[in-house]
């Protein structure tokens, strides 16, 4: 039924050729959206673009640094001009982390992390809102981490990007619902990709994140896409500003 599909509408995934974003891409094109994506590495952005091709889903793509103000505005612009004007969906993934004691971080780090995961999805929200409204239905998704709602050991600078993200969700969700556009976003915990792989083939570290997980494992790729699809449903049609966490129930385990 209509309730569950997301056929004929658009979608921007930013940061969609690994892991969560690349899981989302396929998703969001499972449910019939056509979708546009981005990463800065030219080379595996063409392998997915052919892949995605070869498997039916209607995928573009361009390169794109998230963190330049300048390249945002050039990307939207593709993506204006692919989807004539109109977005349905946003979804803004990009997210990197640099792991240190607080006061080691240097002001270049700073910087990066501020542009890389906050900045970026603030303005791509600002960018996309004219064709977001345009589209008559908007949703914006936001990835933002359990590091944004607990002491996670990720650095502050991390956590502080990610808590920022949770309130703008919030913020987003009341200025925009005049506009038909739903604001909501995903908080997921340690989840299976190339951002985390080193940490996850430390043994000892695996077994830390365990003990803390009441399901016992880590999360995969595909167990937050399909919440992230879910928020972008007609189904989920009165959920806005909400934060959701993927967490295999971490953040309720209290003092285990
Ligand atoms: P990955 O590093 O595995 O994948 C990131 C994707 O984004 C790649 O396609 C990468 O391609 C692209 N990307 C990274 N930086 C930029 C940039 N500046 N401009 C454009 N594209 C970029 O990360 P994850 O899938 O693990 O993370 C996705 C989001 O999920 C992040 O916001 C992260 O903070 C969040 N998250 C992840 C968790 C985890 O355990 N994995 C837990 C909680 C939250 P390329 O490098 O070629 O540009």
């Amino acid at each position: 039924s209509l309730r569950w599909s997301l056929s004929g509408l658009t979608a921007l995934v930013t940061g969609g050729t690994r892991g969560i974003g690349h899981a989302v891409v396929e998703e969001l094109a499972e449910f019939g959206a056509t979708v546009h994506t981005c990463s800065r590495n030219e080379t595996e952005l063409n392998e997915r673009l052919q892949e995605w091709a070869s498997k039916g889903y209607k995928v573009t793509g361009s390169v794109c640094d998230a963190s330049s103000r300048e390249q945002r505005e050039q990307l939207m612009e593709k993506v204006s001009s692919v989807f004539d004007g109109k977005l349905n969906i946003l979804i803004n993934n990009v997210g990197t982390n640099i792991r240190k004691p607080t006061a080691n971080y240097t002001a270049d780090e700073y910087s990066k992390l501020m542009a890389t995961n906050l900045e970026s999805a603030y303005h791509l929200c600002q960018l996309a809102y004219p064709l977001l409204k345009a589209s008559g239905v908007g949703n914006v998704v936001f990835i933002s981490s359990v590091a944004g709602l607990v002491h996670i050991f990720s650095g502050s600078i991390y956590g502080a990007t990610k808590g920022a993200m949770n309130q703008l969700t919030k913020n987003l969700a009341c200025e925009w619902a005049k506009d038909n556009i739903r604001v909501n976003c995903v908080a997921p915990w340690y989840i299976r990709t190339s951002l985390v792989e080193h940490l996850l083939s430390n043994k000892e570290f695996m077994d830390c994140i365990k003990s803390k997980t009441p399901l016992g494992r880590v999360g995969e790729p595909k167990e937050v896409s399909s919440l992230v699809a879910y928020l972008c449903l007609p189904a989920a049609s009165y959920i806005t500003g909400q934060i959701v966490a993927v967490d295999g129930g971490m953040t309720v385990n209290g003092f285990t």
